[in-house]
């Protein structure tokens, strides 16, 4: 191949070649959901692009570590350390344990991602499971220098850290600008500085979520749990980071600063931003009502579409963009999505029914598989790669019109690259199984296949009932013969 793989930076606010630290590996960390409602279509598209590069480095041949969190404590409701914990509050508003509320989106979180064909992380720690990792951690920082206690709770002095190590190189913005812009303290704030950030918080007597600590019984600060569990899963150096582009700043400066302040060194190689999702036009919040589940998406229960959408069809419309652009969701777009991906769905049938028909090719394979790579390695461009698949795809169905022609050999490699990129690299699917509405229209389609055999059966039609039960034995559902009657298993 020609080209190697680019990443766009956003610490270096460029294009790098992408090189690990250890080669053949690959370290990549993406901050996760916090748990305490259903994953928003926003929060899917972020990890839906980093699933097409967990899948890409890994198509590659990278070995890839991939650690995604799960955030179950410590995110306020506001970036300036104030606000009430998100789960507890849900917890509050319901009455219900914090642990139910985590449990329950936690599952949401991971049943939604699994129906948009996202593999999971190979490692997805959670906050509460790594409190004794992170009160190490402010120990540490606080050895330092760089932190500071005030009546329980622990705070990170932004002003002192900037002294030594510039802090702000990942958002661009520089501490005489922070100063400037964040606005002062009230006086019921224990901080020195506005910039500084909470690394531990002293637990309210109202508030449920609470670990003891050296300095009170509290909670870990938002951003402090990143860089514990990155740091023990990837080490103090790793190549990837990634994220929704709102975590820049504070989250990911924040990240960074904690990590300097003990090892002296860059933590992450390679920032990597997602962009957001707008809502016809307009940005998605629960708040105005421009906003969409992606279940309601599935199963058409919502106002804003006429029709439901497959997560497939969803999928493949976040992938016709770049990861790096804006990309707006209305019912044209996610239609032409929709025909776009069933021509694709269409061509791979037509594709595996080909027959080679020459000795040569009407089509250039060689130079059709560079012009791919090299769209993926231009910084995961799969739009690109989309364009160049429907290539493909007129040729395809020429061959199949019998107006051009294929060669034994390059068929075979056309078959094998077509797949590899529409399965393993975009992470499609078909969508047959997506009909099936719930396991009962499945249940009620086999207990009348069972009657029509057992009517079979009682007339002596016996081919009609071997029929039945070795076309669903084929498909694993097996048919048990009993005196009271037939019964069915799916293996
Ligand atoms: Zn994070």
């Amino acid at each position: 191949m020609n080209s190697s793989l680019s990443v766009y930076n956003s610490l270096k606010g460029e294009k790098q070649v992408f090189e690990s630290i250890v080669a053949g590996h690959v370290g990549m960390y993406v901050c996760g959901p916090t748990v305490y409602s259903n994953v928003h279509l926003g929060n899917c598209r972020t990890f839906i692009s980093f699933d097409l590069m967990y899948r890409y480095l890994k198509h590659l041949g990278y070995k890839v570590r991939y650690v995604r969190n799960i955030t179950d404590a410590g995110h306020l409701e506001n970036d300036a350390d104030e606000g009430e914990d998100r789960i507890a509050k849900k917890a509050r508003l319901e009455s219900i344990e914090p642990m139910e509320v985590v449990q329950r989106y936690t599952v949401d979180f991971r049943n939604i991602m699994a129906q948009f064909n996202a593999l999971p992380p190979s490692i997805e720690p959670t906050a509460t499971g790594h409190i004794v990792e992170q009160i190490e951690l402010i120990k540490e920082i606080m050895e330092q220098g760089y932190a500071y206690e005030v009546n329980g709770s622990v705070y990170f002095d932004v002003l002192k850290f900037n002294k030594d190590i510039p802090y702000g190189k990942l958002s661009g913005r520089n501490i005489e600008d922070l100063i400037h812009n964040t606005r002062t303290l009230d006086g019921q704030s224990d901080k020195k500085n506005p910039q500084d950030f909470a690394l531990w918080k002293k637990a309210e007597p109202v508030h449920i979520m609470r670990w003891p600590s050296p300095w009170s019984d509290g909670f870990p600060g938002w951003h402090l749990e990143c860089t514990a569990m990155s740091r023990k899963y990837l080490g103090t150096q790793f190549d990837i980071h990634g994220g929704g582009m709102d975590l820049k700043f504070p989250h990911h400066e924040c990240e960074i600063a904690q990590a300097e302040s003990i090892d002296k060194t860059p933590p992450v190689n390679y920032w990597l931003h997602a962009n957001m999702l707008t809502l016809n036009g307009k940005k998605m919040a629960k708040s105005t009502g421009n906003n969409i589940l992606p279940k309601e998406m599935f199963n058409g229960s919502n106002e804003v579409f006429k029709k439901a959408f497959s997560p497939m069809a969803v999928r493949f419309f976040t992938l016709q963009a770049h990861y790096r652009s804006i990309v707006d969701l209305s019912e044209t777009a996610l239609e032409a999505s929709e025909k776009g991906f069933n021509r694709l769905l269409e061509a791979l049938q037509t594709l595996e029914n080909l027959s080679p028909s020459a000795a040569t090719t009407d089509f250039d394979f060689k130079a059709w598989k560079e012009k791919c790579y090299e769209a993926m390695n231009d910084d995961f461009n799969s739009p690109l790669l989309i364009a160049h698949l429907f290539d493909a795809v007129k040729f395809i169905n020429s061959v199949a019109n019998q107006k051009q022609e294929i060669s034994e050999k390059d068929l075979e490699d056309l078959k094998n690259l077509f797949n590899a990129f529409f399965y393993d690299v975009l992470g499609l699917k078909s969508t047959e199984n997506d009909g099936v509405k719930d396991v009962s229209q499945l249940e009620g389609t086999l207990k009348l296949l069972l009657e029509i055999r057992d009517q079979a059966r009682a007339s002596k039609d016996f081919e009609t009932s071997d029929l039945i039960r070795d076309a669903l034995l084929e498909l694993n559902i097996q048919i048990n013969d009993a005196p009271e009657g037939s019964s069915f298993k799916i293996n």
